[in-house]
């Protein structure tokens, strides 16, 4: 039975998916796989440990605060867009 697992951080969509999912498909929180994937940088490769994951989804958790400041810098020096 799938159900709403968490809020993703970066995108506000509802992770919805099977709670004991386990390996490469399961989504971690704080962040959902699409923006695990298109915020991080150097992602694991297939057969990689879990903490190759881990040190993935903290480098798109950087990216996704980095992207934030320079979107709160931006809209207080030139309004909201
Ligand atoms: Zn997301």
């Amino acid at each position: 039975m799938m159900e709403r697992l968490f809020t993703c951080i970066s995108c506000q969509r509802d992770v919805v998916d099977y709670p004991n999912r386990n390996g490469r498909d399961r989504a971690i929180e704080p962040l959902c796989k699409y923006c695990e994937g298109s915020y991080g940088e150097r992602l694991p490769q297939s057969g990689a440990f879990m903490d190759r994951r881990i040190a993935g989804q903290i480098s798109a958790l950087a990216n996704v605060l980095h992207t934030r400041a320079m979107s709160i810098e931006w809209s207080g020096r030139y309004g909201k867009a």
